[in-house]
């Protein structure tokens, strides 16, 4: 067996070499217009399928694959993994779902509910955009899609830096929002 030359090898296709803050960037933009749901239950939306996905593998419905990161080449998967239930297409439809249905129920609201299952799918666009092709469209053996921008070594770089952009941006939505209703709510 070959050894695998220079590069940092770890085991996570998905669930390690995870988007943090261009996710949580969407929680922060999107508490505005939710007026009714908490900050922190935003935060949680946003990395929902992320935090599915390590329960999943807990239990062996899910597994790591196999990648090996660096500044010159990216992400390349050595060893694909297999996260249909947490990241394919059609299970993060479903969940955004639930995550819609259960926000209406508890806040007996619509937008409430309505923005909350899109924060959760918020989660999959934003990997559908820098993941190598891994996202299965339905469950094992569905073609698998992903744009890529983190399977090269300037895309890598570029992600990094548009995520934490979008963190900046995601709080300057919030922290405007929240300074115009404070003022008002004290009155
Ligand atoms: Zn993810």
């Amino acid at each position: 067996m070959r050894s695998i030359p220079t590069g940092e090898v770890r085991v996570g296709a998905e669930g390690r070499s995870t988007m943090g803050p261009g996710h949580l960037a969407v929680a922060f933009a999107a508490k505005p217009v939710a007026s009714k749901v908490p900050l922190g239950v935003l935060l949680v939306a946003s990395e929902a399928l992320d935090l599915m996905c390590f329960g999943f593998v807990a239990v062996g419905l899910e597994k790591f694959g196999v990648t090996q990161t660096d500044l010159v080449h990216g992400i390349r998967i050595l060893v694909p993994g297999s996260i249909p239930w947490s990241h394919g297409l059609f299970m993060s439809l479903v969940w955004s779902g639930v995550a819609a249905a259960i926000a209406f129920l508890v806040y007996r609201d619509r937008r409430a509910g309505a923005i909350l299952g899109l924060v959760v799918f918020s989660h999959w666009l934003l990997d559908f955009i820098v993941h190598p092709g891994e996202l299965p469209l339905l469950f094992n053996g569905s073609p698998t899609v992903g744009l890529g921008l983190w399977a090269s070594g300037p895309g890598l770089i570029l992600s990094g830096i548009l995520e934490f952009v979008m963190l900046g941006g995601g709080l300057a939505i919030y922290l405007a929002a929240r300074k115009r209703t404070l003022p008002r709510a004290i009155a």
